[in-house]
């Protein structure tokens, strides 16, 4: 008869190799980095937690998919069929035209996903150029949300000559889907895709806040001020971000005022949104930008959910009285206020 003192050996070995083969072993925590080039932009994901690896391959692989699902200049993305044949059938695009569509109507339209044809007569994407008014108030035609997209369940149907841009809200959307996957995974972490940041759960266990610098505009390694935040969406929408300068030396940006069709001239040039979901984030801080400070303040006095930071061309920074307490100004060449 074998000795008890072995067997409780053997059994406590065959039950290590068998939480080895099956994958369960006791994890241990780590932090991981992982850099991805998708949406025209370098993304930068951190992760902490015991599947954190797992979560950052998940990541990945989603804002790639996300990058051919949106992509209207990708033939064969979802955007893409839609925009050519005028009618597609596909849920997840559905849901997401169906919030577009909201925050269009939420923002008097100053959000609007159907810009595409202004976009391409600014081409700004390959150098720019200023289009004729015949060419603007052609391209305008085609143009509004509330009136060229209908989605029925999963089926979206444009009027004809519609063309859908998502680029206001492609990182934003796929930032909600990087968190959604931190999450399920109990993992902890910074989202940044491209400048716009979504911070999941506590830095460490000493702080539960991340610091997030807020860039100078035009600035390389300027900031304006430090956020000290954290579950939260941080995107800026800037006009120093993408612009050409004409012959005349007039610069024109790519965030266009979908009432005149031309380059917004908001007398902003930069606007930050701090809000729960990413969507609405990315949407607003183009929309406020499209608003000027006025405009913005109007909306935002209505929004208690969403906070701003607004920069002005004449150096102010304003910022929503709800940061007070999380956003420290560090730049002395502008002035601050609170609104
Ligand atoms: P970025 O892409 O630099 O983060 P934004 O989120 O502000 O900047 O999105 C600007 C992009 O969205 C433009 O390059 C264009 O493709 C599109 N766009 C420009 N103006 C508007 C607008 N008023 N509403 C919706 N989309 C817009
Ligand atoms: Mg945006």
């Amino acid at each position: 008869m074998r000795h008890p003192c072995i067997k409780r050996s053997i059994s406590v070995l065959l039950l290590c190799i068998i939480l080895l083969l099956s994958g369960c072993a006791p994890q241990k925590e780590v932090s991981c980095t992982r850099t991805v080039f998708a949406m025209d932009t370098i993304m930068t994901l951190t992760a902490t937690g015991k599947r954190a690896e797992e979560a950052l391959t998940l990541a990945e692989e989603e804002l790639l998919r996300l990058d051919a699902l949106m992509n209207r200049h990708v033939q064969t993305s979802a955007v893409a069929r839609l925009n050519r044949e005028g009618m597609l059938e596909d849920k997840e695009l559905a849901s997401l035209l169906l919030r577009a569509v909201a925050l269009s109507d939420r923002t008097g339209g100053a959000f609007d996903c159907t810009l595409a044809p202004l976009i391409d007569a600014w081409d700004i994407a390959n150098g720019g150029r200023v289009p004729s008014s015949e060419e603007i108030s052609t391209a305008l035609s085609l143009t509004g949300s509330d009136t060229r997209i209908s989605i029925r369940g999963d089926e979206i149907a444009l009027a004809p000559g519609t063309v859908l841009d998502l680029g206001a809200i492609g990182k934003g959307y796929a930032g909600e889907r990087v968190r959604s996957i931190y999450e399920d995974r109990s993992v902890t972490g910074s989202i940044a895709l491209g400048g716009d940041n979504c911070l999941v759960g506590a830095k460490s266990k000493d702080s539960p806040y991340w610091r997030v610098g807020l860039r100078e505009p035009g600035s390389s390694d300027g900031i304006i001020g430090i956020l000290r935040i954290t579950d939260t969406f941080t995107v800026t929408s800037g006009s120093y971000e993408r612009f050409f300068t004409a012959e005349d030396g007039t610069v024109y940006h790519h965030i266009l005022d979908p009432k005149t069709g031309c380059p917004a001239r908001s007398g902003l040039v930069s606007v930050t949104v701090l809000a729960k979901d990413g969507l609405s984030a990315d949407a607003l801080a183009t929309a406020l930008f499209v608003m000027g400070e006025s405009g913005a303040r109007a909306f935002l006095a209505k929004e208690p959910d969403i906070s701003a930071i607004l920069i002005t061309e004449s150096g102010k920074v304003l910022y929503s009285a709800a940061l007070k307490d999380v956003f420290s100004p560090e730049n002395e060449a502008y002035t601050y206020e609170v609104f």
